[in-house]
């Protein structure tokens, strides 16, 4: 998952950019972050590794003009390399290009290695750069049905910004797998991963948010000297936008795919309150993920809620640190129990999920050794997570996933006295009236998606692949 943004139309572009990433978006990734800014003629792009906050000033100096980018990204493959860090950007024949992605190219694997016979040469391992392989293969002349060409090739899962020295585009798959929103702060347009960035500018600038909606699934829109321009160019026939965002990625201050993620969280937490009946004293939600599944479980539950678990607000998410090692340190350096609030007391912990189980064995373990609890209790908010998720979330592989390699043990293996997860009627219910839009296949191990591009669950094709209809119009 990652978080990407655009802005056109003042001459603080690049520092909307670092704004709306650092004070809004940066929960999306902290690998790295960077800024493409264009000043009509020249594009010019800046990265880091790690947080935005590393886009100084100084930096910011070097960014100017009257459109920009930017990008931070998370990933759980491999090392962390400034090669890697997005805006890509590179020259070609249709003049200079950049871009942003968030999201998963499914068929990447494919399109790579026909790129590469075709003699292309990669400087990255990211999925992203095969765009702009494909945008510079192009031989369209309009930019318009360039990207479309380009789309169409790359099927899902994107949510992308694209920016050339005088345009600024955003696209979405057709299915709607990731977030994207556009709207004005004061006359600049603005397009964003979630809508908390517009108000972080609004903060900024003092300017009102006007004409705020979602870049629908399959639209481009094209933004210019002339005007704003958009179009649906890709058709889906259904909808499968991402429950995790819900469940766990964008902030409960957003509202995404139509819904306030803070009440879909609580709404999990109410639900999750009827699937067992549980003696306990307290209810604990874990910190950040669990507090508002935790508040609707106390709510529906009437077990008082304590904030008995402090989190070290100078780590950041720790499921997002690459390496397996680093994940376990952090989360032991991440929360510590108030004692007195536990001491001998039914606890009730409550989250989001469980992926590998490393961080709920070590919370569940500091509960009782440290917080001296009588009995741990576990809920989560979700049903198990039984499969990755190829279109953008870095899930790991299904063997690692603890409910399908302990499927039977998992409470043994977190070592709780009880475990209860929430059920995939109470999970779609909670996103009601919406429910029919969702993507929920880590929940089913059921991808249409792949099914109908022919690929495997490793991503390798299995048969001929079937294309993203277009509008007729656009042949
Ligand atoms: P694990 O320790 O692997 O079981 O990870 C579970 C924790 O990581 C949960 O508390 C979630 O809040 C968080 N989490 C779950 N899935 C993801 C994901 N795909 N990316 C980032 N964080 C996640």
């Amino acid at each position: 998952m990652c978080a990407v943004v655009g802005v056109y139309g003042t001459l603080e572009a690049a520092k909307c950019v670092r704004r709306a990433l650092s004070a809004a978006l940066q929960h999306r990734g902290q690998e790295s972050a960077g800024i493409a800014v264009s000043d009509g003629t020249d594009i010019r792009v800046k990265t880091v590794l790690g947080y935005v906050k590393n886009l100084t000033d100084e930096t910011l100096l070097e960014l100017l003009g009257y459109m920009a980018i930017g990008h931070t990204r998370y990933s759980t493959a491999g090392k962390s390399r400034i090669q890697e860090a997005q805006p890509l950007w590179t020259d070609c024949l249709h003049g200079q290009v950049t871009v942003v992605h968030n999201g998963n190219f499914v068929d990447q694997r494919r399109e790579r290695s026909l790129m590469m016979q075709l003699g292309s040469k990669f400087d990255t391992t990211s999925d992203t750069e095969l765009f702009l392989h494909l945008y510079c293969r192009s031989n369209r002349s309009k930019l318009k049905d360039r990207l479309i060409e380009v789309g169409k090739r790359l099927q899902t899962a994107f949510a992308l910004i694209v920016m050339t020295q005088d345009k600024l585009v955003a696209m979405r798959d057709p299915w709607g797998f990731r977030p994207l929103m556009v709207g004005k702060v004061g006359g600049t347009t603005v397009i964003a991963s979630e809508d908390c960035a517009f108000r972080q500018l609004q903060m900024m600038t003092g300017s009102r948010v006007s004409e705020l909606r979602d870049v629908e699934p399959g639209e481009m829109i094209i933004v210019d000297d002339d005007g704003v321009h958009s179009d649906i160019v890709f058709h889906a026939d259904h909808r499968l936008q991402c429950v995790f965002e819900h469940v766990y990625f964008s902030r409960p201050d957003s509202k995404t795919f139509g819904l306030h993620v803070e009440q879909v969280r609580r709404n999990l937490g109410r639900s999750l309150a009827s699937v067992r009946k549980i003696e306990a004293d307290i209810v604990v939600p874990i910190p950040n993920s669990g507090i508002h599944a935790g508040i609707g479980y106390s709510e529906a539950s009437g077990i008082p809620i304590e904030w008995a678990l402090v989190r070290n607000q100078y780590v950041g998410r720790t499921f997002i640190a690459p390496i397996q090692s680093d994940r376990e340190n952090s989360v032991e350096e991440k929360l510590l129990p108030i004692v007195h609030l536990m001491r001998g007391r039914r606890v009730i912990l409550v989250d989001d999920s469980i992926v590998r189980g490393t961080t709920m064995h070590k919370i569940v373990s500091m509960v009782r050794n440290i917080g001296e609890a009588k009995e741990v209790h576990v809920v989560i908010s979700c049903p198990p997570s039984i499969s990755p998720c190829f279109y953008g979330v870095d899930t790991p592989r299904r063997k690692e996933l603890l409910a399908v390699s302990h499927a039977d043990e998992i409470c043994e293996v977190i070592q709780a006295d009880t475990l209860t997860y929430n059920t995939l009627p109470n999970l779609l219910a909670a996103v009601a009236p919406h429910q029919d839009l969702f993507c929920t296949s880590c929940y089913t191990n059921k991808h249409p998606v792949l099914e109908m591009l022919g690929l495997n669950q490793d991503g390798l094709p299995e048969r001929r692949r079937t294309v993203i209809p277009l509008k007729p119009s656009q042949g």
